[in-house]
């Protein structure tokens, strides 16, 4: 029996979990059982490390949830609750190429959990975007937010279509006709849902997302909430670029720091001297390998989706970016080997492994030739259950997605919160700040008898920029979360998976049982 329907605004149309809706570009609704819609679609890029056996990215999900729900101390009701995807928006649209060509652009957007509101969650434009892909990171998102105690449900979007093929004008076209039809089906919004970038997109694509919602949201004065990850001209905030890459640094700091982590692993706590490979040069992956660079670990490994780079003494992360900038490819570039089968790189030894690209790229075919140590996933799912269960059979220390990537949504609520306050941070408090700081310094200076010197002084009474105060709220956050990971991990006696889900899911519990659950 298909769910009653929910209607919410003109051709907008929402389900619930028990039924998938498909609205068609001509808003003509259907609603579907859900069986009957097709949802797995992965391809050569996201199988290739995987037995044909292994769950899909979303079976992985609900796998890892199912586990980790069994000894959450959860009602089996509520449980079923937290895991279904609410709702599902699926669209097709034609977007005209040049005079004479259109193309159909497919496009979905998942809502996991309005348990919290807004929605929040990337827009991935890539060819291997399918439904079962966008409902899994819808998923992921929900208990990533939990982990991280930012206070939104779970989304997630993405365009089937590979953004090299297309110009940036042919680019803006589909992105705005994309957000045209969130609008229209009231799937985007400050209070509603609110995208951001993911594999595929960046900035750029934020931006048109904010000015084509403006146009069919004129009067709303919180537009610019609608959207995270814009450039700062247009209402975003300093640090969110960089805010994935650096939380995974965050996270793996804090992590190599716990006694039974060094014990596990034998490495002691410090990031100088580390060496790392890293799957995957984009956002995630270039700003993650800078950190680490410049905290003093070795980049010994890089892996694309065309070829991976190897050097055991190290890797110089801002040349070979601006190599691959330039040329396209790390082809070419000088005093490095060249591995022709990319996925290779992370069999590489080294003490850190950091999948930054792709779903699924560690599975029952490769696993058991990684030999790092720590494998820290800044991707969402890239280790599938099977694999999981080996790694951590062997000692290894997996830092699971849904918290050592949550530093990408937790500056991007920052971003939100800017957005609905209309200031920059610190601009209110900044000079007074200094101002306070200065005087406290001159009695310092009368009673000790020295002057400080003018870098001193600059040093003690410096007021925080937007982008410090972003770097501590986030460090503050991603330490808080690894703390709290670690230690359900150690009082359930599990790993840190599991541990980070069980958190997710009493948090998510809590929040909607005490909000009395008429609406459920
Ligand atoms: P991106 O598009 O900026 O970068 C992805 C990179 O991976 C690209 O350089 C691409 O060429 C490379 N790649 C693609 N297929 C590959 C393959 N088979 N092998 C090796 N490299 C391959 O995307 P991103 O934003 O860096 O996202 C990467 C991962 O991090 C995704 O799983 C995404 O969901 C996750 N993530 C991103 C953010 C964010 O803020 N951007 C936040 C949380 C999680």
């Amino acid at each position: 029996m298909v769910a009653p329907l929910l209607c919410r605004a003109p051709g907008a149309l929402l389900t619930t979990s028990s039924a998938l809706l498909r609205v068609h570009h001509n808003y003509r609704a259907v609603a579907v059982a859900a069986p009957a819609f097709s949802r797995f679609l992965s391809t050569h890029v996201t199988n290739a490390a995987c037995e044909d056996h292994e769950p899909g990215f979303l079976g992985s999900v609900e796998t890892f949830f199912d586990r980790a729900a069994k000894i959450s101390g959860v009602s089996e009701k509520s449980l079923a609750g937290i895991k279904a995807v609410d709702s599902v928006l699926s669209v097709k649209f034609p977007v005209e190429i040049d005079q004479d060509t259109h193309v159909i652009i497919e496009g979905y957007r998942a809502q996991h959990s309005r348990h919290r509101l807004p929605t929040k969650g990337g827009i991935r434009f890539s060819d291997e975007v399918d439904l079962q892909e966008v409902e899994a990171l819808a998923s992921l998102m929900t208990f990533k937010c939990a982990v991280v105690d930012v206070p939104f449900g779970g989304a997630k979007g993405g365009v089937k279509l590979n953004p090299k093929k297309y110009t940036p004008s042919q680019l803006e076209r589909i992105t705005r006709r994309y957000t045209m039809e969130l609008c229209q089906k009231n799937f985007i919004g400050p209070g509603i849902d609110v995208p951001a970038p993911d594999v595929g997109t960046g900035p750029r694509e934020m931006s048109w997302i904010m000015d084509t919602y403006r146009q069919f949201n004129p009067q709303d004065v919180n537009a610019a909430g609608c959207v995270t990850g814009k450039p700062i001209s247009q209402g975003g905030v300093r640090g969110r670029n960089e805010a994935t890459g650096l939380g995974v640094y965050y996270g793996i700091r804090e992590f190599l720091q716990f006694p039974e982590v060094q014990k596990m692993t034998g490495l002691n706590g410090s990031i100088a001297g580390k060496t790392v490979i890293v799957q995957g040069f984009g956002n995630v992956g270039y700003w993650a390998a800078k950190f680490f660079h410049n905290n003093g670990a070795k980049i010994i490994g890089i892996g694309e989706h065309d070829v991976s780079v190897y050097n055991p003494n190290g890797i110089d992360v801002e040349a070979i970016f601006k190599y691959r900038v330039e040329k396209g490819s790390f082809r070419g570039y000088g005093n490095v080997e060249i591995i022709e089968k990319p996925i290779a790189i992370m069999e590489r030894e080294c003490d850190i492994l950091i999948p930054a690209a792709l779903e699924r790229q560690i599975g029952l075919k490769n696993v058991k030739k990684i030999k790092a140590k720590v494998i820290g996933e800044a991707a969402n799912g890239p280790i599938t259950p099977d694999a999981h269960d080996y790694l951590v059979s062997q000692g290894k220390v997996v830092i699971p997605d849904l918290l050592l990537n949550a530093g990408g949504v937790t500056v991007s609520y920052f971003e939100w919160l800017k957005n609905l306050s209309h200031v920059r941070f610190g601009r209110m408090s900044r000079k007074w700040e200094e101002a306070g700081k200065s005087k406290l310094l001159k009695l310092v200076e009368e009673n000790a008898g020295r002057q400080l010197t003018p870098q001193e002084r600059r040093g003690v009474i410096h007021g925080a920029e937007e982008h410090e105060l972003v770097y501590s709220g986030l460090e503050d956050t991603m330490i808080g979360a690894c703390e709290e990971t670690r230690a359900t991990a150690v009082a359930k006696r599990t790993d840190f998976r599991t541990a980070a889900l069980v958190n997710a899911i009493q948090k998510i519990s809590t929040v909607t049982t005490q909000s009395g659950q008429m609406f459920l």
